[in-house]
C-alpha cells in the first residue's frame, strides 16, 4: 500500500518535471517572449472589450478552443468557458493578440471557466501552479504558431468565419 502511494507521488513529480521541460523546449523552439517589453502596448489595450480584443476572439476562438480541447486552461472544467488574458493581464495593457516590435502576433488568450476566471481576477499567471503554467505555455506556443500561419495565409479575416460559441 505504502509502496503504491510512493510510486504515485513519484510519478506525479515526474509529470511536473516533464511538463516544465516540454514548456521550456517549446519556448526555445518557437522563441516566444513572455516579457512585457517585447510587445507594443497602446492606450486602448488597457480597455476591456476593446474592438481589437473582440475581433481577435471572434476570429481565433475556434482555434483557441480546439487547442485547449474546449476546456478551462486551469482546472480542465467545461462550464461557462470565457476568454481571459494570460501572461499580460488587462491592467498591464495585455490584448488577446500581442504584437511584438517585429510585427509578430503572440497569443495571450486562454479559455477559463467562470469560477477560475473569477478567482484568478487580474492576478498574474505567475501565481498559478508551475505545472499548470507550463501546460498553458506549451499549448500557447502551438496556438501562436497556428495563428501566425493563419495570419500569413489570410492577412484579412475571411468573410464568413466558422461559428464557435463559448457557451
Ligand atoms: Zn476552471
Amino acid at each position: 500500500m505504502n509502496n503504491s502511494i510512493e510510486k504515485y507521488k513519484e510519478n506525479l513529480k515526474r509529470i511536473d518535471e516533464l511538463s516544465i521541460e516540454i514548456a521550456e523546449s517549446a519556448i526555445e523552439y518557437f522563441q516566444i517572449s513572455y516579457n512585457k517589453d517585447s510587445f507594443i502596448i497602446e492606450g486602448q489595450d488597457f480597455n476591456r472589450y476593446s474592438e481589437k480584443d473582440r475581433s481577435y476572439i471572434k476570429r481565433f476562438k475556434g482555434i483557441i478552443l480546439e487547442i485547449f480541447e474546449n476546456r478551462c486552461a486551469i482546472c480542465g472544467g467545461n462550464r461557462g468557458i470565457e476568454s481571459d488574458h494570460f501572461f499580460i493581464p488587462k491592467v498591464h495593457g495585455g490584448s488577446f493578440g500581442l504584437k511584438t516590435h517585429h510585427g509578430k502576433i503572440v497569443n495571450n488568450a486562454i479559455p477559463l471557466c467562470e469560477s477560475c476566471n473569477r478567482s484568478k481576477g487580474s492576478k498574474s499567471y505567475k501565481k498559478l501552479e508551475e505545472r499548470i503554467v507550463s501546460q498553458i505555455i506549451a499549448k500557447n506556443e502551438i496556438l501562436t504558431k497556428r495563428i501566425d500561419s493563419e495570419l500569413r495565409e489570410h492577412p484579412n479575416p475571411p468573410r464568413s468565419n466558422p461559428q464557435h460559441y463559448y457557451k
